[in-house]
C-alpha cells in the first residue's frame, strides 16, 4: 500500500440493484412500484417556473413538509424531509448513535445498515431472527446505543403488529429508537401514532415504493420536534441544499392526490395476494409479506437456477448469495400481466429444473 493510502477512509459499499436497460425487460427486482406516479406530478414538472432552476432550493423545504403536514395531520416541526429515506436514515445514524454502545439491528435487513454503522465507526450487534424469519423482540432488552429495524422488515417483508414495536419502544426509553417504514403504506397500521407518546421514535418513510418515485429521491422523517431540530442541525452542517427544488414541488403534488394514491396501493395489494396463491401453487414457501414484494423458495429448485433463467427471459429479480438467503428469491410485486408472465415462466422453469 502507498504512504498517502493509508490515511484514506476505507468502506466497503452498499451493493445497489442492478438496473438493466434491457428492450421489454420485466423489471421486479429493487421493488419499484409499477405505476406511474400521481398525474399531478407530470403537471407540477411541466409547471415548474424558472427559477426553480436558477435558484439555489428552499433549504428548509416548506412546501413539501406543508403537504406532508396537512396529508398526515401532524405539525411542521415533526417532518423531517430528504433525499430518498437513505439520505433521511444516514443523517440520523450520524445524528443519533454517537453513544459509543452498540446498536441493535436484526442479523437479516436492509444491508444498508451495517454500512453506514461502519461508515460512521458506530459499533453494531445483530440479533438473529428466528427460524420463520420473525424479529424476536425480547432481543432488544439490553444496554445499547440504539435501535433501527424496517417495518414491514427487508427482505422478508414480515410486519409486526404496533404493539410489538410499542414494546421495544417501552423498553427502551433512553435510546433513539427508528423504525424505517419503507413498506409500510402496503401492510398496516403506521408507528407514526406513537410519535406523541414516544419522544425517542423515529418514524422513517419514503416516495419510492409507495408513491412511484424512486427516480426523485424523496424520503421523510417524523418525530418529536427536539428530534427533527438536532437532524436539522446535522443536516445543515453538511449540506443546507439537500432536496432539489423540482423534488420538493413534485412530491408536494404526489402527496396532495390521496385518491390516486389510495387506488393504487389497493390495486398492488390485490395483485400480491393473488401472487401469493399462484405461487404456493406451484411450490414455492415464503414469509407472509405485508410489502410489495415477496420473498420466496421453492420446495425442489434451487433459487439460484431460477434466478438465471428467468433473467435469460428478461425477468429480473432479486437473488441474495448470503446465508439464509440463498434459497430465496425477491420478487417485487409489478402489474398483474407482468405477475403473469412470471408466473408463466416460473411454471416451466420449475417443472423442467424442479
Ligand atoms: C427501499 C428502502 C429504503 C430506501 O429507499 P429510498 O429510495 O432511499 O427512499 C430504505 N429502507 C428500506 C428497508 C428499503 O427497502
Amino acid at each position: 500500500m502507498k504512504k498517502w493510502e493509508e490515511n484514506i477512509r476505507r468502506v466497503v459499499p452498499y451493493t445497489p440493484g442492478e438496473q438493466p436497460k434491457v428492450p421489454g425487460m420485466i423489471k421486479l427486482n429493487t421493488n419499484e412500484n409499477p405505476y406511474p406516479p400521481a398525474p399531478g406530478v407530470r403537471r407540477a414538472l411541466q409547471e415548474m417556473e424558472e427559477e426553480g432552476f436558477r435558484l439555489y432550493p428552499d433549504p428548509a423545504c416548506s412546501s413539501l413538509i406543508e403537504a406532508l403536514s396537512e396529508r398526515y395531520q401532524r405539525p411542521r416541526e415533526q417532518f423531517f424531509v430528504g433525499v430518498g429515506s437513505d439520505d433521511v436514515l444516514a443523517m440520523a445514524f450520524l445524528t443519533f448513535f454517537n453513544s459509543g454502545r452498540p446498536i441493535l439491528f436484526p442479523d437479516i435487513t436492509y444491508s444498508f445498515y451495517p454500512v453506514w454503522a461502519e461508515l460512521f465507526g458506530i459499533p453494531y450487534e445483530r440479533p438473529a431472527l428466528d427460524e420463520e424469519f420473525w424479529i424476536v423482540k425480547e432481543d432488544y432488552v439490553r444496554e445499547n446505543g440504539g435501535i433501527i429495524f424496517p417495518n414491514p422488515n427487508a427482505p422478508t417483508g414480515l410486519y409486526m403488529e404496533l404493539e410489538d414495536v410499542e414494546e421495544i419502544l417501552g423498553n427502551n426509553p433512553d435510546v433513539v429508537v427508528i423504525v424505517d417504514e419503507a413498506y409500510v403504506d402496503f401492510a398496516g397500521p403506521s408507528a407514526l401514532e406513537l410519535v406523541d407518546r414516544y419522544e425517542n421514535l423515529l418514524v422513517v418513510q419514503t416516495f419510492s415504493k409507495s408513491r412511484s418515485m424512486a427516480g426523485m429521491r424523496i424520503g421523510f422523517a417524523v418525530g418529536n420536534p427536539c428530534l427533527i431540530k438536532y437532524l436539522n442541525d446535522v443536516k445543515y452542517s453538511f449540506n443546507s441544499y439537500t432536496m432539489s427544488q423540482a423534488a420538493l414541488e413534485l412530491g408536494a403534488a404526489a402527496v396532495r392526490d390521496e385518491a390516486y394514491f389510495q387506488d393504487k396501493v389497493k390495486r398492488l395489494v390485490a395483485t400480491r395476494e393473488r401472487t401469493k396463491k399462484e405461487l404456493r401453487a406451484l411450490g414455492f414457501r415464503f414469509p407472509d409479506s405485508g410489502a410489495n414484494f415477496i420473498f420466496a423458495s421453492h420446495e425442489s429448485c434451487p433459487a439460484k437456477e431460477i434466478f438465471e433463467a428467468l433473467r435469460e427471459r428478461r425477468i429480473y429479480v432479486r437473488y441474495f448469495d448470503a446465508p439464509r438467503l440463498r434459497d430465496y428469491l425477491r420478487i417485487t410485486i409489478g402489474t398483474d400481466e407482468q405477475m403473469d408472465t412470471l408466473l408463466k415462466a416460473l411454471k416451466e422453469i420449475t417443472s423442467e429444473k424442479g
